[in-house]
């Protein structure tokens, strides 16, 4: 049975609940919450468990332990001077150390009073379980960002691949089709040969006299004056086009 504290809500309670039960030891369970004001540092609820006592720091989104003190290590617990409606709690370590204060209403500090005694233990600190599943955390996302690099150089390797044996085999096949009289490009039989003419070079007497002024450029400028006529022959296929 928990105990709530004044102006403690379910809901509430089942947030921080939430929250705290992964970083709790595995017997451990929590026996009272409580609201208390803001003092030091940000601490907005105080929760006892059967082996600590923790003070928590929450905005209704982010709730987080702000400092811990196991049972066994509670040797003197004192309230200090009033503070209107609230008292100011001490909770003093064994060395002296004055740590969690916290600001109370007298009813609740008579509760957690009376819960402290029943208190026993000295459980694996919140803050060292926090620091190692970070850095647990840590370790695996490193692990699963270079099993994804691995993975896409590997992708990336296989398309070079399959990119490269397409080129391949769209060569092969053209060649292929070549050799079986086929258009190249789409495998047709439907071919038509062309034959054209083309006249090139120009007729230009000023051009044929720098023949002899200007050695070997006049002599391919003369060349080009003679005419020339280029000859092509090709074949067309008459279903996609291809000229081979
Ligand atoms: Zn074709």
């Amino acid at each position: 049975m928990t105990h709530f504290g004044i102006g403690v809500k379910d809901k509430k309670y089942e947030q921080i609940k939430n929250h705290l039960s992964r970083w709790l030891d595995k017997d451990e369970v929590i026996i009272a919450l409580f609201n208390a004001n803001h003092l030091y540092p940000l601490v907005t609820g105080m929760v006892l468990t059967n082996r600590r006592m923790i003070t928590i720091y929450d905005n209704g989104t982010n709730i987080k332990a702000v400092s811990e003190i196991c049972a066994d290590d509670i040797l003197d617990f004192t309230t200090e001077k009033e503070m209107g409606k609230f008292t100011k709690l001490m909770v003093i370590k064994k060395n002296g150390e004055k740590l969690l204060p916290c600001t109370m209403s007298q009813e609740d500090i008579l509760v957690v009073s009376s819960l402290i005694a029943k208190m026993s233990g000295t459980p694996q600190p919140i803050a060292e379980k926090i620091y190692i599943a970070k850095t647990t955390e840590k370790a695996e996302h490193n692990r699963i960002a270079t099993e994804q690099k691995q993975q896409q150089a590997k992708q990336a390797a296989q398309a070079r691949r399959e990119r490269k044996q397409a080129l391949v085999d769209a060569k092969q096949l053209a060649s292929d089709r070549a050799k079986s009289g086929q258009c190249p490009k789409c495998g047709s039989n439907n071919l038509q040969a062309v034959h054209s003419s083309t006249k090139k070079g120009f007729s230009n007497t000023g051009a044929a006299g720098g023949c002899c002024l200007l050695g070997p450029v006049g002599l391919l400028c003369g060349l080009c004056n003679s005419g020339q006529t280029q000859e092509q022959s090709y074949r067309m296929c008459l279903n996609c086009g291809n000229k081979f």
